[in-house]
């Protein structure tokens, strides 16, 4: 019989807290009113990770695993946690413990109210860097004014999604996720519950700066035109600058005598008037591109919560 519960714990190098990882979430599971199952997905972990997960599947059979054959990241990782888990109800949750288990249950408790996703959205860090946290703060908020949709803030990947939701996500084929933008994009009615992050149980975080500034990156890249867009506006810019630059030496050269102004004024007008040009053609050259990228992303034109009343499906009908 399926599983009601998918808890899906993506695992890279973690061999230090999958223990306490496994004992949190199988109490919560034990009290969750149908049957879980616990999705670990080893991410081409490097130490002892994958004989425990081994061990954790022949102890207990709900726990079930997938073993990435390398390092793929954080979001492919879930992505195939979300392709393998059965559940109606399915939870994504990191296994350092920073997203406390014990919320779960609230997060059930609001789909039961008709939630179809229901992500967790974190008031406090405890004890991580002032550096962590001030990049993280920063592009929150950059994310929230320049993507297109709404991404709520301080919200990781910490959520509960209902099968609906998850079956969408399984059919983009988009190969840059960032899955909190995705999850944002597809819409349905969502809410938040509010936790304090705690520190990590153990180990090292996994996440190098590196692979935070991609991800970031990725997320104002996919959810958000603006960046191309960059080359347009200050393009503009110089344009306005050459104009009144223009308008400034004219009227010096006409109208004042012995003005200062050279050749060399004009020289500087014509540099800022072809730069804007080259600039606003490469803004142009964005344009297209990101219409390219748009196709290319190949994401549903819509995605639909509830047909009622149609005898023939649509596309039959069309024909
Ligand atoms: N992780 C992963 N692959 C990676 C990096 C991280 O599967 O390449 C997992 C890691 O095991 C953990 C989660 O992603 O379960 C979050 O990682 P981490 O705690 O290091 O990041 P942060 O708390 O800073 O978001
Ligand atoms: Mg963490």
């Amino acid at each position: 019989m399926l599983p009601t519960y998918s808890l899906i714990v993506p695992i890279y190098n973690e061999e230090a807290t999958i223990h306490e990882l496994y004992r949190r979430v199988s109490s919560v599971m034990n009290r969750l009113d149908a049957t879980a199952e616990l999705v670990l997905i080893n991410d081409g972990s490097r130490d002892r990770s994958l004989p425990l997960i081994r061990e954790l599947h022949q102890q207990d059979s709900r726990v079930c695993y997938l073993s990435l054959a390398r390092n793929f990241g954080h979001q492919i990782a879930v992505t195939a946690g979300l392709n393998f888990a059965r559940g109606q109800v399915i939870v994504i949750l990191d296994a350092d413990l920073q997203d406390p288990p014990e919320l779960i249950p609230g997060m059930v408790e609001k789909w039961r109210q008709g939630y179809q996703v229901v992500y967790a959205q974190r008031t406090q860090r405890r004890k991580e860097g002032w550096f962590k946290r001030l990049t993280a703060y920063t592009f929150y908020r950059l994310l929230k004014n320049l993507a297109d949709v709404d991404i709520p803030t301080d919200t990781g990947d910490f959520c509960l999604l209902d099968r609906q939701v998850v079956d969408l996500l399984n059919t983009m084929p988009e190969r840059n996720r960032y899955l909190r933008g995705l999850r944002s994009w597809v819409g349905f009615s969502q809410t938040s519950v509010k936790f304090d992050r705690d520190p990590r149980f153990a180990g090292d975080v996994k996440y190098t700066f590196s692979k935070s500034f991609g991800l970031a990156v990725n997320g104002l890249v996919s959810f958000s035109k603006v960046p191309l867009r960059i080359s347009t506006y200050v393009g503009l810019f110089s344009a306005v600058v050459a104009l009144v630059m223009a308008i400034l030496v004219l009227y010096w050269r006409i109208f004042v005598p012995h003005s200062p102004v050279t050749g060399l004024a004009t020289i500087i007008v014509a540099i800022f008037f072809l730069g804007a040009v080259q600039l606003v053609s490469i803004g142009i050259l964005g344009e297209y591109i990101g219409r390219i990228y748009e196709e290319v992303k190949n994401r549903p034109l819509y995605t639909l919560g509830e047909v009622a009343g149609f005898e023939r499906q649509p596309a039959e009908t069309s024909r």
